[in-house]
């Protein structure tokens, strides 16, 4: 059977005393009397910046629920990363990086107290190469802050979360997978989607480090747990306007063909959702685009030459095109704030008692969604998005799942797995646990060289508890 957690990881350093944090809030206020920092005399802050989304998972909500940092370091400048890190190394106290709070797994729940360090104040695009279209951007900026910043020169970021209005960056490439783009260019950990980080030790002395894309690997989606990101190097793409479809079908089984065609063609596509007409119910729509009536939809982002193929190919595929909308021109939510975990969201709004999966379907994908589909009846609704993955088009799916214990979900998991899907675990804490399952040396390494006591978000890198 699969394991789910019960308890927090064992080997997790005590919790700092009273005086130790007092001692180095007196250091940091002296040194850095700009530096905003926030104590237990602003409990509802310290709750609220101690949390993230981690209450769609019922397995991890009771073993994160009462943990909160002892402080809270809101930083502005690297200098104050850095007096952070030091003051935290010099007292032993765990540290916690924390962008928006908008991860899904408790990432950047602090396990032990200790210090929170919030980096959205960290947010400025330092560098932007007209020729290259490469920027240089610290962690904290926002994703939709720099959408803005980059549109007047027609570039983009290749690969947004459905959180991308507010979320940040850094947070992203520390705790986040994949989203709108993905289509197109894979996922965060594929080669040439992270071009290189800087990076702030966890030492007495902590270092400024300029890492370039394969020095930057191992911090790709660790957590935060083996280095401090302050600035990012990453590429961007062509921006494009792109057209808002919806498009229904009366039968599922056209439906899913209809997404594997699609995602196979040679048309820019730029996203593609398909939602079980249960969940298609649950949606907001956009402004102008009438609710479903039954049917399963099927949600595109395509590029204004893909129109004139598109309408006829639905229909040819057994579909009807719905609605159409360019984004720039969308009023109401967007359609992009339908897909990947934002169907959760909406979701779980309306209806109680249900949680979800992350999986890449095998291919194809027919046999493993009608299996799991007569297994498991109506306790699961499917929602499916369309990736590259290793360069070829796949299917990724986030079915919501109605929440039936411990037992039923391990058996699930267990279910999937045995079907050919991959699991990409939402409902488990550690880096390794959420992925591939398997540790990985070069992430333990870069902690050792990094973080050598092993402050850096304490219990998230299964790796170094085990090592
Ligand atoms: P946080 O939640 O603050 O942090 C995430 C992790 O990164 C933590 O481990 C934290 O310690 C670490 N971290 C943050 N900043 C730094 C830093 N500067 N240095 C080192 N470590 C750092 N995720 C996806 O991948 N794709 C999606 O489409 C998607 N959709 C979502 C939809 C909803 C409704 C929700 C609630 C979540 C979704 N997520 C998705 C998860 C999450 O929103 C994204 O991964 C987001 O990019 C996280 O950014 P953040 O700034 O909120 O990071």
């Amino acid at each position: 059977m699969s394991v789910l957690p019960t308890t927090l990881p064992a080997g997790l350093p005590p919790e700092p005393d009273d005086a130790t944090i007092a001692l180095l809030r007196a250091e940091l206020a002296e040194q850095h009397p700009e530096l905003r920092v926030i104590g237990t005399e602003a409990m509802a802050d310290l709750n609220r910046l101690s949390r993230d989304f981690f209450a769609y998972s019922p397995v991890l909500e009771p073993l994160l629920q009462g943990q909160r940092a002892q402080l809270v370091a809101a930083a502005s400048c690297v200098e104050q990363v850095m007096a952070v890190a030091a003051a935290c190394a010099r007292h032993g106290v765990p540290l916690t990086c924390r962008g928006a709070g908008t991860g899904n797994y408790g990432q950047c729940v602090p396990l032990c107290g200790g210090v929170v360090l919030d980096l959205v104040g960290l947010n400025r695009l330092r560098h932007h190469d007209p020729a290259t279209g490469v920027i240089t951007v610290e962690a904290g900026a926002l994703m939709g802050d720099l959408e803005r910043q980059l549109a007047p020169s027609g570039r983009t970021l290749r690969l947004v979360p459905s959180t991308v209005r507010s979320a940040s960056i850094g947070g992203f490439i520390a705790g986040g997978a994949g989203g709108i783009g993905s289509l197109r260019w894979g996922f965060l950990r594929d080669p040439g989607n992270l071009l290189g980080l800087e990076v702030v030790t966890v030492e007495p002395v902590p270092r400024l480090l300029q890492l370039d894309a394969l020095g930057s690997e191992p911090l790709n989606h660790a957590y935060g747990c083996n280095g401090i990101l302050t600035a990012l190097r990453l590429p961007t793409c062509e921006a494009v306007d792109w057209v808002q479809l919806v498009a229904g079908f009366g039968d599922w089984d056209a439906a899913l063909t209809a997404a594997q065609a699609l995602g196979r063609s040679a048309l820019e596509l730029n996203s593609l959702c398909l939602l079980e007409s249960d969940v298609a119910l649950a949606m907001p729509w956009p402004a102008g685009c009438s609710g479903p009536m039954g049917e399963h939809r099927l949600l595109l982002l395509a590029a204004p030459a893909a129109l004139e193929v598109l309408p006829e190919l639905i229909t040819r595929l057994g579909g009807q095109l719905l609605w159409s909308q360019p984004q720039s021109q969308s009023r109401g939510i967007a359609l992009r704030e339908l897909g990947w975990n934002h169907t959760t969201l909406h979701w779980r709004a309306n209806h109680d008692g249900w949680t979800y999966l992350q999986l890449l379907l095998p291919h194809p994908e027919g046999p493993c969604l009608a299996e799991l589909r007569r297994r498991w009846g109506a306790a699961l609704v499917w929602h499916l998005e369309g990736v590259r993955h290793q360069g070829a088009p796949r299917l990724a799916c986030l079915p919501l799942v109605r929440w039936q214990g411990v037992g039923q979900l391990a058996q699930l998991i267990d279910d999937c797995r045995s079907l050919g899907a991959f699991l990409f675990n939402p409902h488990v804490l550690s880096v390794e646990d959420g992925g591939l399952g398997v540790i990985d040396a070069d992430q333990v390494a870069a902690k050792a060289a990094h973080d050598p006591a092993g402050l850096l978000n304490p219990g998230k890198l299964r790796g170094w508890l085990e090592r």
